[in-house]
């Protein structure tokens, strides 16, 4: 397993490196784009994780050109806090994940152990828990094979926690996915959202399961059999 960080912040950069490889994770740094564009030609990286503003260009460039080049690589994008239409633009570009900085190193492993899990890896595949499968690109739910139409808000939350692959989503985080830019926020709208979701599920006979975790959010988890429909009412 190596790791490419291309990170021009020297002090997050030595940061990454020792934290990554106190997990067993070795990894090279690149500074700029064209060393991390000479580091990933010389290829062998299991994953990228990159920053998108870099002294010589965009990160996203460089995401956009390996793509073009057919080079799969999963690459997670780092973007800054301010920058919603660049994550956005990373995700359309080929980026398999992103993360806000600052970050917790916890969250950053995290979101690695999951794209390295993820079957297919790159955005615009299929993701795929229990019986239920969600297409990235058309957005294309089935449930045991079934074609399943789901109201927007729904789909979204539905995304969040199939890329989230088991992990605890939290109630902002999930929130931010079933709102569109801009859109006014409404007390208790991620609330019905969700139920309506699992009944919705539930009544499918999906083998997947939303789960409460108190204080915190919501995951996603594989059930062994389709969960009654009138056990999914809300904790
Ligand atoms: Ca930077």
């Amino acid at each position: 397993m190596r790791l490419l960080v291309v990170e021009d912040e020297p002090e997050l950069g030595r940061l990454l490196l020792a934290n990554l490889a106190r997990l067993g994770l070795s990894a090279d740094l690149a500074t700029d784009v064209a060393t991390a564009a000479d580091f990933v030609s010389a290829g062998g990286y299991d994953l990228v994780l990159l920053d998108q503003r870099l002294p010589d260009g965009n990160g996203l460039d460089l995401l956009r050109r390996l793509r073009a080049k057919r080079n799969e690589t999963p690459v997670i994008v780092v973007s800054a806090a301010d920058a919603v239409q660049d994550r956005v633009a990373g995700l359309h570009g080929g980026a398999d994940d992103y993360i806000v900085k600052p970050f917790a190193l916890d969250e950053l492993v995290a979101r690695i152990r999951a794209v390295l899990r993820r079957p297919g890896r790159a955005l615009g595949v299929e993701l795929a828990l229990g019986n239920v499968r969600f297409n990235c690109v058309s957005c294309a739910v089935e449930i045991d094979a079934r074609p399943v139409l789901l109201p927007r808000r729904e789909l979204a939350a539905l995304e969040a926690l199939m890329r989230a692959d088991g992990r605890v989503i939290t109630r902002e985080t999930l929130e931010d996915a079933i709102y569109a830019m801009n859109e006014e926020r409404q007390s208790n709208v991620l609330e019905s959202s969700v139920s309506r979701l699992r009944r919705r599920l539930a009544g499918e006979g999906a083998t997947i399961e939303i789960r409460v975790v108190r204080g915190v959010g919501y995951r996603l988890v594989a059930t062994t059999a389709a969960a009654a429909p009138d056990m999914a009412a809300d904790p």
